[in-house]
């Protein structure tokens, strides 16, 4: 049997049975599912009293980064800890663990997933291999795409864009939702969840941990341009407007370096232009491809979002995804 139609077994068999004994060996049909090597160590960056993160240096999945490329994050409260996503794969996750604790012996209380893309939770394999009974909370349209499919197909990506550097990687979706507007208290710490409708996917949730003035923003915000095939850019800048209401000092990102309120001001100028844009060249009967350039020509897009990495591959895409966006909003 190959490889992937082992894996596609064990993911079969166990995706979805959070907790079961079928996390653990890793057997599909009685042969053995390999598993990838162990993730190296990514340094732990502090931002706050409580806020912590480990910052991906790559934008994209690589079989050098073992698909490590976006930004796990923990908040260590006076009862233990709560992570905000856990990256993509199982050896992620447990990497993840080691991390948290040369900060702090508390234990995990919780892990929050932010939305459903893979790099945000194929990691809790770990967590819940560790303790089956941890809380993994996400808002239930991200527990609706996981097991509908998602799951799946973000194994077969992280696969793909690793060489197989994650596998043994067992689809392990949140068991606890929540829909915005919740407080929740661990400890000395008050968090609040927020959904403020689309940005970066239906169900992103921001994590706003009060006593630090600190919002995790999972992928809402980036200087990086990757996929916004799930988005809307109308409703990131909403959300951008939002996350700047909030008064913070520091935002932690599911991509790149954490940052002050610009980051959010950055994003909206960004969706802003390109919707903008999309709009106007819309209804002067340009393709997306004829409005590319003069896109491009915008002195915010030239001076600053060029810089950003995926911009010279992906800026193409997401025009077309905000022209499929206006067209949308005509109807
Ligand atoms: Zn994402």
């Amino acid at each position: 049997m190959k490889r992937r139609d082992l894996l596609k077994s064990a993911f079969g068999l166990s995706a979805g049975l959070i907790g079961m004994s079928a996390l653990k060996p890793l057997y599909a049909n009685d042969e053995l599912v390999m598993k990838a090597d162990p993730m190296y160590d990514v340094p732990v960056t502090k931002v706050s009293d409580r806020c912590y993160y480990l910052l991906a240096k790559d934008p994209e999945p690589s079989p050098e980064n073992h698909a490590f490329f976006n930004n796990p994050g923990f908040i260590v409260t006076s009862e233990g800890v709560v992570v905000i996503d856990t990256g993509s794969s199982v050896q992620i996750g447990e990497m993840v663990i080691r991390q948290i604790k040369t900060v702090t012996d508390k234990p995990i209380l919780a892990v929050i997933n932010t939305h459903y893309h893979g790099d945000h939770f194929l990691g809790n394999h770990a967590f819940i291999a560790a303790n089956p009974k941890l809380d993994i909370y996400s808002h239930q349209a991200t527990i609706d795409n996981i097991k509908k499919g998602g799951g799946e197909f973000w194994v077969g990506f992280m696969q793909r864009n690793s060489n197989n550097g994650i596998s043994g990687t067992v689809v392990t979706p949140p068991n606890k939702t929540v829909k915005g507007g919740e407080t929740m208290k661990f400890g000395d710490t008050t968090i609040k969840i927020h959904q403020w409708g689309t940005a970066h996917t239906e169900c992103d949730l921001i994590v706003e941990v009060v006593e630090d003035n600190v919002a995790f923003l999972g992928d809402t915000a980036m200087r990086r341009v990757a996929n916004m095939a799930d988005g809307s850019f109308p409703g990131t800048v909403e959300v951008m407007k939002k996350a700047k209401a909030l008064g913070c000092d520091h935002y932690i990102l599911g991509h790149g370096p954490h940052d002050n309120v610009s980051i959010c001001e950055d994003m909206q100028k960004f969706c802003e232009i390109i919707y903008g844009d999309a709009t106007k060249y819309y209804e002067e009967g340009l393709s997306d491809f004829e409005m590319k350039p003069k896109i491009m020509a915008n002195p915010f897009m030239k001076d600053v979002a060029s810089s950003w990495p995926g911009y010279e591959h992906t800026i193409g895409k997401f025009i077309a995804v905000a022209v499929a966006e206006v067209e949308k909003s005509m109807f």
